[in-house]
């Protein structure tokens, strides 16, 4: 027998009868973005390599263990593993830093990393996100995260947890890594191997790591007070509360919480997390913050920027199930031509009908039309030639003989 190809380890297809739900998820971006007065932007699934080292960070876990990078004609390209650094490679070759501020986009689709595959965490999954360019003020901070919100809300995701973080400039937070690297050394040989790594590179992400020994050696005392220590400079303070206070104005609840510190380097000041419990260990449903530094990084012109990203798999594990759609009409005749004619006149006028292709007895196309369609359009003998059709409503049994013209009408009510 010929051998059948599965599809690839951490990937899945989205099948008809969840694609609904996703349709749900695009079209409340739409609407909700949109208000926002955000644009959608549509960037390659694949860049230059080079992109994601600059523009993710070389210390991150994304560029060391998780990229899908291959060789073609002497160019090392890579499947984006998010859509960050895409989206401002296209800002700054757009010469978008040329219209006036805010300049508001958002994005969504396909990402990729070579990751273990389990509950909530795939190889090929998918995002939606925005990033607004050019403020540095608070109150961009806090309408992104309201942004967010919003757009939870709309999904019915009202039980949801912000996280939120300040990480300073890249001035005031020298001095906080000093301090926990001062205070983790006589631990260095216990830490994990990723952690004793990250100590010279980045110790800021040692907070975030999710190995037991770890948390339990972030834990002690003396090192939770350096940890929670007020590192951050005035300025940097002042831009913490005023997010702060907008958040509170608007209602918005969150948590502080100084281990949040996100897997990206190129975060600065605001970082937030937005979490659910109902997802188990892979709780995080949107993650974002401020990235003043990314523009000018990858060679644009400085321009301060805040966005967030949200996984769209796992977004959808928390909507309800959507029931299926049923059809409005299903014509119930033993003439295919008169059902043909019929259906186009009906569908013409916005109406989801269908009809027996297959051309099956009377009883056995009502049966099939009381399961999938809201009404029975009954084309027999008698109404084709009087040009009526009798439309029995399939929940009330109630049934009725309109002219053709009407039927459009009659179901809509
Ligand atoms: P995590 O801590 O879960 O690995 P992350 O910091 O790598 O998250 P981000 O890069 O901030 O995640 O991505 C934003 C969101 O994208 C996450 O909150 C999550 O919902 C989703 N996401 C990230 N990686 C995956 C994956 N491999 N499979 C499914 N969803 C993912
Ligand atoms: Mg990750």
């Amino acid at each position: 027998m010929t051998k059948i190809i599965k599809v690839q380890k951490g990937t899945k297809d989205i099948l008809p009868q969840e694609v609904e739900q996703w349709h749900k998820l695009e079209k409340n971006a739409l609407d909700i973005f949109t208000r926002y007065r955000y644009k959608e932007i549509r960037t390659p699934i694949f860049e230059a390599t080079e992109l994601f080292a600059r523009g993710v960070g070389d210390t991150t876990d994304i560029v060391n263990k998780e990229m899908y990078t291959f060789e073609k004609s002497d160019r090392s390209i890579t499947l984006r593993p998010e859509n960050t650094a895409g989206v401002v490679r296209s800002f700054i070759e757009n010469g978008m830093a040329r219209l006036s501020a805010p300049v508001k986009l958002w994005y969504k689709g396909p990402m990729f990393r070579y990751e273990r595959p389990q509950a909530g965490r795939q190889r090929q999954f998918h995002q939606v996100g925005v990033e607004m360019f050019g403020i540095k003020e608070p109150a961009a901070d806090a309408e992104v995260i309201l942004l967010a919100v919003d757009y939870l809300k709309s999904l019915g995701l009202n039980d949801l947890e912000v996280e939120i973080n300040s990480l300073g400039c890249p001035e005031c937070r020298e001095e906080y890594k000093k301090k926990i690297k001062e205070v983790l050394k006589p631990e260095f040989d216990n830490l994990c191997e990723d952690c004793r790594n990250r100590y010279e590179k980045n110790p800021l992400r040692l907070l975030d790591c999710k190995v037991d020994s770890c948390k339990e050696i972030f834990a002690k005392p003396e090192i939770q007070e350096v940890i929670q220590s007020d590192f951050i400079c005035e300025e940097c303070a002042e831009h913490y509360r005023a997010v702060k206070s907008y958040l509170d104005k608007l209602k918005i609840k969150y948590v502080e919480n100084k281990l949040l510190v996100r897997g990206l380097d190129y975060y600065n000041r605001t970082v937030f997390e937005i979490k659910s419990n109902n997802l188990g260990s892979q709780n995080a449903v949107c993650g974002g913050g401020r990235y003043d530094s990314l523009v000018k990084n990858l060679g644009g012109e400085d321009t301060p920027a805040v966005g967030w990203a949200m996984g769209m798999e796992r977004l959808n594990s928390l909507l309800p199930e959507i029931e299926p759609e049923k059809s409005d009409g299903y014509i119930v005749s033993n003439s295919p031509a008169d059902a043909l004619e019929l259906a186009e006149e009906l569908r013409g006028q916005g109406l989801k009908i269908e009809f027996d292709l297959a051309n099956k007895k009377f009883t056995k196309q009502l049966e099939k039309a009381s399961k999938i369609a809201k009404f029975a359009l009954i084309l027999g003998e008698d109404e084709i030639n009087t040009g009526k059709v009798s439309i029995k409503n399939l929940s009330t049994s109630k049934q009725v003989t309109v002219d053709r013209k009407e039927v459009t009408s009659e179901i809509k009510g």
